[in-house]
């Protein structure tokens, strides 16, 4: 950034990194390296107001709406366009808690690939989602007694993981607010875990779904 600090398409002043340009109110271009979380104005955290996180989006997809430059010079109407497709994406990557972990962990140069070949499950966390797809198989078998119940048993086992996922969410970011460096990667590693099980939460959810419908029939 010191070797090449940008300068105003228009007027030529040296820019810090914001929106408009402060000599000449110009429309600058999005930095490439902005994060989501810088894109709509928020810290870096799992946590965040979700209320003012849509104001926040509202409040920018106004002010960059093609009605107010349409006389504008092409270049600014090009920075309009492209600050407006930052903006949504920002917004549909924040308003989700879950992805909002995964936007953390990006900016923390951590991994949110939860499939093949990154993170790997813990041995208890297999042995649950082992023992849940046997369930289902026998009671798609019909070898298992009471079935609806049974299905409805598993869902809501599964449907107490998605809470506890939920409520850890919470709590990993009150505990970032305070926490030193080292307490910061350990948390990482923790919200790295959550996601991958929600993964995993997730995929039986469906499976449960798609169960329930078959027997329904
Ligand atoms: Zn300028």
């Amino acid at each position: 950034m010191e070797s090449s600090a940008p300068s105003c398409w228009s007027c030529g002043a040296s820019q810090d990194g914001g929106m408009t340009c402060a000599q000449c109110n110009a429309l600058q271009p999005p930095r490439s390296d902005l994060n989501p979380f810088e894109t709509l104005g928020f810290p870096v955290s799992v946590q965040l107001d979700e209320a003012e996180l849509s104001a926040a989006h509202l409040r920018l997809t106004r002010s960059l709406h093609p009605d107010f430059f349409g006389n504008a010079d092409p270049i600014e109407q090009a920075h309009s366009l492209a600050w407006s497709s930052r903006v949504n994406d920002a917004h549909r990557v924040l308003k989700n808690v879950m992805s909002r972990a995964g936007q953390v962990l990006a900016v923390h140069g951590r991994s949110i690939d939860t499939t093949e070949g990154g993170w790997r499950p813990s041995q208890a966390m297999l042995m649950e989602v082992f023992e849940i797809n046997e369930g289902l198989e026998e009671i798609q078998r019909g070898s298992a007694g009471s079935t609806s119940q049974s299905v409805d048993e598993w869902d809501s086992t599964v449907q107490g993981w998605k809470d506890e996922l939920m409520a850890g969410m919470v709590s990993h970011g009150e505990s970032w607010e305070t926490a030193d460096s080292v307490e910061q990667q350990a948390l990482l590693d923790a919200l790295q875990e959550a996601l991958a099980r929600h993964a995993y939460v997730d995929n039986l959810r469906g499976r449960i779904e798609r169960v329930k419908q078959t027997l329904a029939h």
